[in-house]
């Protein structure tokens, strides 16, 4: 007898994730790049800034725009942008909204506290993007599509798919009446191939094509996935740091999955916004200076600090590290100028 009833792998996903973000502090298992390094937030903070100036030049001057982050954290990227902007653009850093989409009420906590510094600004959180105004935006995202839950399906014949259920702590198998739509399905899997996908983000995705291209604005990812129309099981599970089963017990463990960028990029431009990437996050960070920023942080450090920079550094866009596996995409009113971070131009200063 089975103790459960079979559970989607979305849901199951979903439910995990929820359980996981709600209560452990998901730091403990994982580090990203704006806790790597403030640097990181600052050169976030130089893109934010050139993009949101080209968003409101054709503005009235007393005009605002949202400035959103979706999955905040510890607010600690958002924390590094808004100093940067209230000291180099203070002219922006007035005329904008904060947005934070999150759904953890501890870690709204955790963010309401990092941002104490600016009461200047008025911050509101919300449960999803569809709530976002009708409003110019710069829109951030680093690393939150990957925590969104996914679909697995495994091609059994050449007309047939099985999709993933989890149940009592494994995996299972049903076969599927009709796959959804995306992308993925008109690639040429073999049998006995996995393919994922995550209509949550594709629907964020489609959402946010259609907001900039709208109200002007442009939205950014940065998460660890394929530039290529590449396939596979990507899901992982993190807890304290180790790998584990995902199918434990849910709310142990961080479940993630690779973001298909080929399929969001094709769902981006069908909504009129201009497509960005998908960049390299060492040639994206390069292109924004980090190389100028780290050795003028480094002038006023002492001989240890300047170790943890350059190893920070390191991290963040050496190709074995965080600098190839990690990709950059934008999404764009096409009316703007073109974002900086997304040459192709392997000369320059190529760390990816
Ligand atoms: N961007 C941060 C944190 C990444 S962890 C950083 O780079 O450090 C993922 C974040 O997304 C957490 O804040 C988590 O609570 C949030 N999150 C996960 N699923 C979400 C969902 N469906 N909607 C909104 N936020 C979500």
């Amino acid at each position: 007898m089975h103790k459960t009833s079979p559970k989607r792998l979305d849901c199951f996903m979903a439910e995990a994730n929820a359980a996981y973000y709600a209560k452990k502090n998901p730091f403990e298992d994982f580090i990203t790049s704006p806790e790597i390094s403030q640097i990181f937030g600052e050169l976030i903070a130089v893109w934010t800034i050139m993009v949101g100036r080209s968003i409101m030049e054709k503005m009235p001057q007393s005009a605002s725009f949202c400035l959103v982050e979706a999955g905040p954290g510890r607010g600690t990227l958002m924390a590094d942008i808004l100093r940067v902007m209230r000291k180099a653009a203070p002219d922006l850093y007035t005329r904008c909204k904060l947005y934070l989409v999150e759904t953890s009420p501890r870690l709204r906590e955790i963010q309401r506290i990092a941002l104490k510094d600016h009461e200047a600004i008025t911050v509101q959180w919300l449960d999803s993007v569809y709530e976002l105004p009708e409003m110019p935006m710069v829109f951030l995202a680093n690393e939150f599509l990957d925590a969104l839950p996914i679909r697995q399906f495994v091609k059994i014949s050449e007309q047939a798919w099985d999709e993933i259920y989890v149940q009592d702590g494994m995996k299972i198998r049903e076969i599927v009446e009709r796959c959804p739509e995306s992308p993925i399905f008109h690639r040429p899997v073999a049998i006995g191939d996995v393919v994922e996908i995550c209509e949550e983000g594709q629907a964020i995705i489609a959402f946010l094509g259609k907001h900039v291209f709208k109200h002007n604005g442009a939205a950014l990812f940065i998460d660890y996935g394929y530039a290529q129309p590449v396939w596979g099981d990507s899901l992982q599970a993190l807890a304290e740091g180790k790998p584990v089963s995902p199918f434990i017990e849910p709310g142990c463990a961080d479940l993630t999955a690779h973001i298909d960028f080929c399929s969001l990029a094709e769902i981006a431009r069908n909504t009129g916004a201009t497509v960005y990437g998908i960049q390299t996050q060492g040639r994206f960070l390069s292109q924004l200076g980090i190389m100028a920023r780290a050795q003028k942080l480094s002038a006023h450090a002492n001989r240890e600090e300047q170790q943890q920079i350059q190893a920070a550094i390191h991290r963040l866009i050496a190709p074995e590290q965080m600098g190839t596996l990690f990709k950059v995409m934008a999404l764009c009113s096409p009316n703007i100028a073109e974002p900086p971070g997304f040459m192709e131009d392997e000369r320059n200063n190529d760390n990816g």
